[in-house]
């Protein structure tokens, strides 16, 4: 029998709609990508092991992609039993994968020792105009999010749990071991799938550590972006660091009013706060800030929505990425249309803002993030749906009503 552990019991956050499934218990061992090389190492020791033991360990998971200790076929049979009892060679234990975008956008949906279901998808961008291949996985850090972002479906499934540092490490090994086959490889990992990295700050800091260290994962810390709702305690512990990972902040409006309705959890960081302490990030990285805007059609995407955003941007070092609302469930609320992203975006480049329009990959599978963990919860009552939709209106409303706010 598994060493197991009570299974986490936070709930799901006030505002959730979605009626997700009780979580089963959780294995006490740690994930073996989450544990740190000297660890490892001082494990050997301990049990009597010569050094290079860890290094043929490390050869294996990081080298070979393995997931079971059964492959480490060089290894000792009572070292491989050792390691079965102290750790988990993989986080994830089942994984379903849907294809989209003719094959050029995969989503995984993943379940978790506990039961629990967290998403990550692959974005291929075959090379083209002298550009090279790149292959984009975009990873989660949490089981759903309490940060409660009302276009999103992980926000409609309310906080279940952190992700440990090996369950979200395990998502790209995943996507690894399904490239290579293909003669192809990660080569950029973004945090902007379930869950508000910063609102699990050291798991995540030891997930990217693993990822961009040369002896682990091996790639650039510059092709690693982080992402945060504007969290601004986990954004000032990241500049301590100084590491050179993307940081892209989402920041949906430039008026406090309206980014209050868009990031309820986040109306505790005022957005000035939120854009000098991404701004102290780029001081001390000399690293662009990527902000995200999530256009919304009539809300956030006004003539004067976007000259209030080019005044708080204009001369930082920032680059603004627009992205038309996903279309899920249970908003009032309709994707900007392409003419209104087109302006919003002329407005910005006008002031002076690198500005792109992202195109939405893979709609037909509910790439953006949650939607496929939300399709397995209980579906909410069509009155629970009725006074959602009422609440958006009535608070976006009253944000679009307010004078300079
Ligand atoms: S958009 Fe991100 S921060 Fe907002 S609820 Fe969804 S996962 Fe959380």
């Amino acid at each position: 029998m598994s060493p197991l552990m009570p299974a986490d019991t936070l709930p799901a956050s006030a505002g959730a709609l979605l009626v997700t499934p009780r979580a089963g218990a959780r294995d006490v061992r740690p994930g073996l990508a989450g544990v740190d090389p000297n660890a490892l190492a001082a494990w050997m020791l301990e049990r009597g092991e010569a050094a290079y033991r860890a290094r043929q360990v490390a050869d294996f998971l990081w080298g070979r992609g393995a997931v079971s200790f059964e492959e480490m076929r060089t290894l000792p049979a009572a070292l491989r039993d050792g390691l079965v009892a102290a750790f988990r060679a993989d986080t994830l234990v089942e994984t379903t994968v849907l294809p989209a975008d003719a094959g050029l956008t995969e989503k995984a949906l993943h379940r978790l020792d506990d039961g629990r279901l967290v998403e990550s998808v692959l974005m291929r961008y075959p090379a083209r105009d002298g550009l090279r291949e790149r292959n984009t996985v975009c990873i989660s850090s949490q089981a759903g999010c309490a940060v409660g972002c009302p276009f999103c479906a992980t926000g409609e499934l309310g906080f279940l749990r952190d992700l440990e540092t090996a369950e979200i490490v395990d998502q790209v090994r995943f996507w690894r071991r399904r490239l290579t086959p293909l003669g192809a490889r990660v080569t950029n990992v973004v945090f902007m799938g379930m869950g508000e990295p910063l609102l699990n700050v050291e798991p995540v800091l030891a997930a990217a550590a693993a990822l961009s260290d040369p002896r682990r994962f091996g790639l650039g810390a510059r092709h690693i972006t982080l992402s945060t709702s504007g969290v601004v305690p986990g954004m000032e512990r990241l500049t301590a660091l100084r590491p050179q990972y993307t940081l892209a902040v989402s920041l949906h409006a430039a008026r406090p009013a309206l980014r209050d309705v868009l990031v309820p959890l986040n109306r505790r960081y005022p957005v000035d706060a939120v854009v000098a302490a991404a701004t102290a990030y780029a001081d001390a990285t000399g690293r662009r800030i990527s902000y995200e805007v999530v256009l919304i059609d009539g809300i956030n995407d006004t003539d004067r929505d976007a000259a209030e955003m080019a005044r708080l941007l204009r001369g930082r070092l920032a680059h603004v990425n627009l992205i038309p609302m996903n279309p899920v469930a249970h908003t009032p609320w309709r994707p900007s249309p392409p003419e209104r992203l087109a302006a919003f975006a002329d407005a910005l480049r006008a002031s002076g803002l690198a500005t792109t329009i992202r195109r939405n990959r893979g709609l037909e599978i509910g790439a953006a993030c949650g939607q496929l963990a939300a399709d397995q919860a209980a579906a909410p009552t069509p009155a629970a749906v009725g006074r959602r939709r009422e609440r958006l209106e009535r608070e976006s409303a009253a944000a679009l009503a307010g004078g300079g706010a």
